[in-house]
Order: structure tokens, then sequence, then C-alpha cells
């Protein structure tokens, strides 16, 4: 593992903080250096960047924005404050990895990542936790008991070397600048800036040393970016800061109106990705996990083709390859392998039955649809705060999760339905539901008379300009 702080300094104390701020607020363009001797100070390594001065410069760029080459190097300088992780030489061209932009009931890195391994790619992916109506990858896994994602990077090689892939945590010295530019982003109202997103995003990817990375950029109601607009401009800054750290890049712009899949809360997303990895998962989580991993493997010319690649990702869920590496990933992670085989079996057929390895909820409650029609769409954003105050997500970065809770929906958009079938059961811990969250529920899903077509989640593909 490198340290990326191994910066030549030699223009570095010619500047001054309050220049560069005024720079940027003027709406001029920060040159390398400066942008290299700010990132150094946010570290620490000179001293010269007070709190207030990163509070202000990150207001200015809120503002003004920054240009594609400023983007660049800062995503460049960021990924360079800590460490870089390196590989061994005979898996270069194979190193890949995915990051989506978070949304509700999004379970596809438990399955796209033993996917990729059991096509023969090594898939290093640090995810992160859930904060707020999104919820996070490793909360999902550590409903496994056992399940560890603390690893240091040998264990990492080691776990790639014999699985081929690998869920964890993110190591303290990974990409340091992120950590202080966004908490103090987040108490300067400048979370909300394409470049600074770009930057912070990419930076940690950038880091793992990948080839390739595929993004699922989400937009809609449950959703960070709110508009196909903003979710395209989101996927563009995102593609192109990539592909200027030398990692290939493409992007899915995919719908987040509705939950991903049936399943939302901790638990519940493990065992439909249980389902998925067997091969029967529901339609739009199996569409996304096969062609964010098909267009991984033809951008890495592991497979001919994006329809090549999306064929082998999904005869690795249908002949149970990928199934093996997911067991084998438990594993290695820590899961006994008793409890691993029997979550990997075969007679877990339905949702349900991870009940018999997992921990359940005291109670369940079935919810009727009010009447006969045809399902028009569901509202991820109001599902995701019910789940969340059942206990599934965090409201602050410092609380526990109840695994066992949550949400699994029997329809889908399109679905054809009748008044009083069960549309929902809520897995709770408290005695009884309150009635005000049974109301959001049931305002939750809009019923019409027509039939409804359901259309595929995935937009468009977001390619880098140069390929334009
Ligand atoms: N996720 C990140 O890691 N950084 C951001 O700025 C936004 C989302």
């Amino acid at each position: 593992m490198e340290n990326g702080n191994a910066r030549d300094h030699k223009s570095c104390t010619s500047f001054r903080m309050p220049d560069i701020i005024r720079k940027k607020r003027d709406g001029h363009e920060l040159t390398t250096d400066e942008i290299n001797w700010f990132i150094d100070g946010v570290v620490n390594k000179h001293g010269a960047c007070e709190d207030a001065q990163l509070g202000a410069l990150l207001m200015a760029i809120y503002q003004n924005g920054m240009t594609p080459h400023e983007t660049e190097i800062l995503t460049s300088a960021m990924t360079k404050s800590g460490d870089i992780l390196d590989w061994p030489d005979s898996w270069r061209g194979k190193l890949v990895d995915k990051h989506s932009t978070g949304g509700v009931g999004d379970k596809i890195s438990l399955v796209l990542a033993p996917a990729l391994a059991a096509c023969g790619m090594k898939v290093p992916m640090i995810s992160g936790r859930g904060l707020g109506h999104t919820g996070g990858t490793l909360d999902k896994l550590e409903s496994i008991p056992g399940y560890n994602v603390l690893f240091k990077h040998q264990e990492i090689i080691q776990i790639l070397e014999k699985v081929g892939c690998c869920i964890v945590g993110q190591s303290s010295n990974l990409v340091p600048a992120d950590k202080k530019l966004y908490a103090t982003r987040d108490v300067t109202s400048t979370v909300e800036s394409l470049p600074l997103i770009a930057a912070s995003i990419i930076s940690k990817k950038a880091a793992e040393s990948v080839d390739a990375l595929v993004l699922d950029v989400k937009f809609g109601k449950a959703a960070f970016m709110k508009t196909e607009c903003e979710g395209r401009k989101l996927a563009k800054a995102l593609v192109n800061a990539s592909e200027g750290q030398g990692v290939k890049t493409i992007a899915l712009l995919t719908d987040m109106e509705s939950p991903v899949g049936n399943t939302i809360g901790n638990a519940l997303e493990v065992a439909e990705a249980l389902q998925c990895l067997q091969g029967s998962g529901p339609d739009d989580l199996m569409e996304l996990v096969c062609q964010l991993g098909g267009h991984l493997l033809a951008l890495t010319h592991n497979a001919l083709s994006e329809d090549d690649g999306v064929n082998d990702i999904h005869n690795s869920l249908c002949d149970g390859t990928a199934l093996k590496c997911f067991e084998k990933m438990l594993v290695t992670q820590g899961v006994a392998a008793d409890l691993a085989e029997k979550l990997c079996a075969k007679e877990m057929q339905d949702i349900d039955d991870v009940w018999k390895q997992l921990k359940r909820a005291k109670h369940s409650t079935d919810i009727k649809i009010p009447r006969t029609g045809f399902i028009e769409s569901i509202d991820a954003y109001e599902l995701a705060v019910v789940s969340q105050k059942l206990g599934a997500g965090r409201a602050k970065a410092t609380d526990n999760i109840d695994h066992a809770v949550g949400i699994r929906l029997f329809v889908g958009q399109g679905s054809k339905v009748k008044e009083g079938e069960t549309w929902i059961r809520v897995y709770h811990n408290e005695a009884a539901l309150p009635i005000e969250t049974v109301e959001t529920i049931q305002k939750a899903v809009t019923v019409v008379d027509t039939e409804v077509l359901k259309s595929s989640r995935i937009i468009d593909v977001i390619k880098p300009d140069h390929a334009d």
C-alpha cells in the first residue's frame, strides 16, 4: 500500500488561503498547485487552512462551481491525501467496483460482487453504512451473525485471492481529506455541489486503484437527485471525474421512485439477495445486477460486448457459481461455515425462509390493498421513512440498527390487485403498529383502474465526454 502524501511541494509556501478563497469567490479558475496546496492544508500538512477558511472556500466552490479540470485536480489531490491500495500485477484488467448514489431496497452490491467474482473479476468493494432513509450495504450484511467488515489491506488481498470479492468497511486512512471536507460541507450547507460530490465519491474509488467502475446514479423521490436532469448532470460529473483518474467508467441512470425489489430492511434484503443469487430474484433487481455487471465486463474487455457481459452475469446467477462465491465470502469474512451453508442452500426459496437462520422480528402485520385495480406507483421514500422508524435505519450516525425489522412487498408497479389482498407485510418489534404508520403505508400505494405497463428502471447509459 502506498501513501499518496509523497507530493512535491515546491511552490507551497507562496500561497495564502485568503487569496485562494478570493480567487474562487470572484469566479476564477484555481491552478493545480493551489488546489494541491489547499488539500495539503486540509490534512494538516502545513497547517495553513483554518476551519473558517475551509468553510469559506467550500461556499465559494458551491456558488461558482468548478471547471472539469479543477474537479479532476481536486479529485486527484483528495485521492492522494491518504493510502492508495495496490494489488498484484496479475490482477490488472480485472479489478472492478460499483458505486450507487443511494436508494431504497438497494441490495445490488450483495449480488453483484459475487456475480462478478464468479466471472473471474477481483472486486474489492469498500462500502458504507446507511444514514437517513437509504440503507447501507454493511448494515445489511451485518444482519448475518459473525460477518466482519474490518480488514487490513493484506487480509483483503488474501480474501480476493481466495474468493474474488469482499465487501468491507473503509480504513481510517483512505482519503482522509474527504472526511474533513464532508464534515465541513455538512455544517456549511455545501453538500449539494456537483464538483464536491464528484470529488468525494470518486476519490474514494480511485484510492482503491480499480481498473473500472460502474456507477448506479439514481434519481427520483427516494434518491439524492430528485429529477432526471439533476441525475444526468451528476452522472456526467462522476464519470468525467473518474475517467480523469484513469479509471474506465460508465454510469447507468436509474429510476428511484419505487423500492428496488420487494424488500426494505436489513435481513429481508439479505433474503432477497439470496433469491437473486439463486437466479430467481425480482425482475428489476435481476436486470440492474446483470446490466451493471455486464457493462463492467465489457468495459474491461472481459466480455466481447455488453450483451455478452449481461449473459455471463445472468449465467453466474442461474448456475450457482455466484452463490458459491457469496458463501465463500461470508465464511472468509467471519460467518460460521454451517450458517453460511444453510443460508445459501437451495431450500431458501421464499423470503420468509430466511427467518429459519436469522433473527426474526417479534411481530408481523399484513396490510390490505384498499381497492381493486392496477398498481401505478409505490412511493419508496414514504416506505423508507416507515422502515427507518421501525428501526431498520439510522436518524443519526451513532444510532443502532434493528436488523430484523422491515417491509416485504407482494406487489410491484403494474401488478393486478384485488381489494382486501395483502400487499405489504411489516415486520416490527413494537407490539402494535401505530395507526399513523399504517396510514403512511396506505398512502404510499396508488391503484388505478386501467392497466399499467411495467417499465425498466434503466433510463440511460452515461459514457465519458471523450466517448460521445
Ligand atoms: N456520497 C459521498 O461519499 N460523498 C458525497 O459528497 C455525497 C454522497
